[in-house]
């Protein structure tokens, strides 16, 4: 039913008659944006592209969510492009604020000192915000709950290859929980204390992490185990299952990072905290890379560079990132699926 509270003004007819029955089996599933309202032709550049290369086809809903009121404008505006249920949430101010034992005069020190330091985003308050509320909450929001898996879109992303399955039908059946397609070492200088943290937390959690042939943490690590690498799954590409995101083993450990106050007293990232839980909590076969999905958020790009995989792509397999220093794909090949024939000589120069 139409929720007159989500809509305005003489717009509704025109909203109201776009929305599309989904299919009775269909996946319970939605695009997540995150968005303020000045991303809005950023958020409708890559929303045309999500529609074009997949959703024209199977109609998932979109849920955007804001720690403001999204304007009317950007409602009618991301509305107007899809035949898709569009939905609109506030995010709580307690999600998007600091908790009661974060020393708010440190934490100003610490961007301080970051920013002094030129590190990426290392004064920004508000990117704080959005990295643990990415980490630790937006899965939780009550427009999610009826949802099983999301996938998340960012502004001004954009997708080249043509998507002709359901890929939610796809991590469904093929029990996945997670899935990436760029992935890269983080800068440490944002991450100092993360991998100790989470170490700490196995250490009080043997029971929740996977051991042995299936473990995925031969990705993360170099030297046995010792240090963490850097890798992790580049965040604002995620398809995801939001039932692993809103188990009692994620939120007891998004709680163990967010006691010791790092996502404000260093910069931690929603992708590195995403990626160790994923590496230490899911099986190696419950992860997906979608070497099919060629897509590029500024300044990297997955291009597929097998032939097969290019037929419906514009992306140039040249530009593929996947076998650059920085990147953690080849780890990624070699030590955990090494079955994977990646044609990675054909590209190169
Ligand atoms: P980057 O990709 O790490 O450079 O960071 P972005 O600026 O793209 O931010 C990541 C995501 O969070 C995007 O979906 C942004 O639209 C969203 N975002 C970032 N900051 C804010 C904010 O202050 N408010 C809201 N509502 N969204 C934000
Ligand atoms: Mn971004």
């Amino acid at each position: 039913p139409l929720d007159n509270n989500r809509w305005f003004g003489n717009k509704l007819d025109i909203i109201d008659f776009q929305k599309v029955k989904q299919p009775k089996n269909h996946v319970k599933a939605a695009f997540v944006i995150l968005a303020r309202n000045s991303d809005l032709t950023g958020v409708r550049f890559a929303m045309r592209q999500v529609e074009d290369r997949f959703n024209s086809k199977f109609n998932y809903p979109y849920v955007f969510l804001n720690e403001q009121d999204f304007t009317n404008e950007f409602k009618v505006a991301t509305a107007s492009l899809t035949k898709a249920n569009t939905f609109y949430g506030k995010i709580d101010e307690s999600m998007w604020s600091y908790p009661d034992h974060i020393n708010q005069t440190h934490a100003a020190e610490c961007r301080k000192d970051m920013s002094d330091r030129n590190i990426i985003y290392g004064g920004s308050e508000p990117y704080r915000h959005m990295c643990r509320y990415q980490s630790g909450f937006f899965f939780r929001h009550p427009l999610l709950n009826e949802y099983e898996y999301y996938w998340r879109v960012e502004p001004d992303v954009q997708y080249f290859c043509d998507i002709d399955y359901d890929v939610f039908q796809m991590m469904k059946d093929g029990g996945y929980k997670y899935g990436w397609t760029v992935s890269l070492t983080e800068y440490m200088d944002t991450i100092p204390t993360l991998w100790e943290t989470a170490q700490k937390f196995i250490e009080k959690h043997p029971e929740y992490v996977i051991r042995g042939d299936d473990s995925l943490m031969p990705w993360i690590t170099d030297d046995n185990f010792i240090s963490y690498n850097g890798c992790h799954f580049w965040s604002n590409f995620e398809i995801g299952s939001l039932d692993f995101l809103r188990s009692k083993k994620y939120i007891d450990y998004f709680e163990h990072l967010d006691q010791t106050g790092g996502f404000f007293y260093e910069r931690w990232g929603d992708a590195p905290v995403h990626s160790l839980a994923v590496a230490m909590m899911l099986k190696k076969s419950e992860v997906h890379f979608f070497n099919d999905i060629g897509y590029k958020h500024n300044p990297l790009m997955h291009c597929p560079t097998e032939p097969y995989l290019q037929e419906g792509c514009h992306c140039n397999p040249r530009e593929n990132f996947d076998w650059t220093g920085w990147s953690c794909a080849t780890r990624w090949r070699q030590r955990i699926d090494a079955n994977m024939v990646w044609d990675e000589q054909l590209y190169k120069e």
